[in-house]
């Protein structure tokens, strides 16, 4: 049978299957057609299931059995359309690395906007699902390892409570990719609030018109921040408002040692949700200066550079919606200076609140932040693991080595204990800020490593287990304890990649 009746049998089977839990609302094609591009299928070869997440199926209103069906893992492949789906990818573009270029979805497509039981719409997206008009010269096509690097790590996030777009599955496509060596090919279903990014507002603005520009504006008002809607200044107010959620967002970042790695202004989602899931990592050892990413050799995403450069990102979104803000671009330029003034101060509170609330302090004062920075340079001098430092503090379990045998630890130990005191709080709450601020896993590089190498030799109990010990963070189980263990061998060197 041709491909093409095939296609069609098959969505006649799903209009047969009336449970899919398929509930599709499609908003964003109703922005003009500049915003986007149809996209056509590109069916692979031999798609099967590597991992579907249970959890998140149920939460969406899906229905898990059918996504496991050979239906379901076709439309989680791109080889078969759901009836009622979008199909679409979105035209964005971007400041990648400070300079300003024309992106898009090069291997993405929309498949549909889910509204939820709970009348929440997600959209869901296929990632690696073939060649679109944005694919530049790219196959459009992703590789296992990777994919299923985002699977753990987003899954991750979502465990410590930081906003993250999820992942549904992951699916190998029984095809080659051909990268520096010949990959498995896999895709990726992601799932977010919205995949609006700063740079959906910069193509935009400098590619379209004011019209257009105004109609995205609008859509994300009433998407995502609907209380605007009738507000007379609804444009710098939406400013002020993503200026809120990005303060807060590369605060928890900070809090936990995650470098996203690629903090251009594309991978920046306008609803505060960590996106793009490449060359990111946690440290171990505590050092400002950390990088992962093998392309970022002068240090630019930094983990001590994440404010700065998440900020320098707001002031690219800023100028997008000037036009919006004032008629007199000078009289714009002022008003948005105004409210970009405010994330710095906003995103250091936020994690001055994060980062003290890990040594079991509640409402931080100037002295507090000295004591935690005391700390933090002590930790960098010794090269302390950063997670278990604070396991260590929370528990009081202390290793007898390092840094925890100085003199100048046991000093900062004492001070520590008797501005605990002076909380007016007891010992039993300040554990349980403790325990519910320290993660007692984090993704590790090695435990990654280890998961995606048995994951590529079709292995995939390595990676379950570690998703089972990074779903609660912070329950601190006895099962975790093995997962909180450091490499045997320091990775120093640890390099990550992206566009794998
Ligand atoms: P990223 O580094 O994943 O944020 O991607 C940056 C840009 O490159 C985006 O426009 C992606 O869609 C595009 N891109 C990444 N990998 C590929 C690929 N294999 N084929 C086509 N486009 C790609
Ligand atoms: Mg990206």
């Amino acid at each position: 049978m041709s491909n093409y009746f095939y296609n069609l049998l098959k969505i006649f089977m799903i209009n047969k299957i009336s449970n899919t839990g398929f509930n599709f609302d499609n908003s964003y094609i109703e922005l003009p057609p500049e915003f986007y591009s149809p996209a056509n299928l590109q069916p692979v070869k031999s798609p099967q299931l590597v991992i579907l997440n249970n959890e998140l199926s149920n939460s969406l209103g899906l229905n898990t059995d059918f996504l496991k069906s050979q239906e379901g893992i076709y439309i989680m492949s791109g080889n078969i359309k759901i009836p009622d789906g979008a199909y679409i990818s979105q035209a964005y573009a971007g400041h990648q690395f400070g300079g300003f270029t024309m992106l898009g979805d090069g291997r993405a497509l929309l498949i549909g906007e889910q509204i939820t039981p709970s009348n929440q719409r997600f959209d869901i997206q296929l990632k690696g699902s073939g060649r679109t008009p944005y694919s530049r010269n790219g196959d459009g096509r992703a590789v296992l390892g990777p994919m299923l690097r985002e699977y753990i790590i987003s899954e991750a996030m979502h465990g410590l409570k930081i906003p993250t777009t999820r992942s549904l599955s992951v699916i190998s496509t029984g095809e080659n990719v051909y990268r520096e060596t010949i990959q498995q090919g896999a895709i990726l279903t992601r799932v977010a609030s919205s995949h609006i990014r700063f740079g959906t507002f910069e193509y935009a603005a400098y590619m379209l018109d004011y019209e257009k520009l105004k109609k995205l504006s609008d859509y994300t008002i009433k998407r995502h921040f609907p209380f605007l809607e009738n507000n007379e200044n609804k444009y710098i107010n939406l400013l002020d408002e993503v200026i809120k959620l990005q303060a807060s967002l590369v605060a928890k970042w900070q809090s936990v040692g995650f470098i996203h790695g690629v903090l251009n202004t594309d991978n920046m989602s306008i609803c505060g949700e960590t996106i793009d899931y490449g060359p990111c990592a946690f440290m171990d050892v505590y050092n400002p200066d950390t990088v992962f990413s093998s392309i970022d050799t002068n240090g630019r995403y930094a983990y001590k550079n994440q404010i700065a450069i998440v900020n320098w990102n707001l002031y690219r979104l800023a100028e997008t919606l000037l036009p919006l803000i004032n008629s007199d671009e000078n009289k714009a330029i002022e008003i948005a200076q105004n409210s970009l003034s405010k994330f710095i101060n906003l995103a250091t509170s936020n994690l001055s609140h994060e980062m003290c609330s890990k040594i079991g302090i509640f409402e931080p004062k100037t002295s507090d932040i000295d004591l935690l920075n005391e700390l933090l340079n002590m930790m960098q001098k010794y090269k302390e693991d950063y997670t278990n430092t604070f396991i260590a503090l929370t528990f009081n379990d202390l290793p007898q080595k390092g840094m925890f045998i100085s003199e100048e630890f046991i000093n900062w130990k004492k001070k520590w204990e008797e501005t605990l005191t002076l909380q007016n709080k007891s010992k039993d709450e300040v554990f349980d800020l403790m325990k519910n601020s320290n993660p007692a896993v984090i993704p590790r590089n090695h435990r990654v490593e280890e998961a995606l190498s048995a994951a590529n030799n079709r292995d995939f109990s390595v990676m379950n287990n570690l998703l089972k010990a990074l779903s609660n963070p912070f329950e601190h189980s006895e099962f975790q304890k093995e997962y909180a263990k450091l490499p045997s061998t320091p990775q120093c060197n640890y390099r990550t990649y992206c566009g794998t």
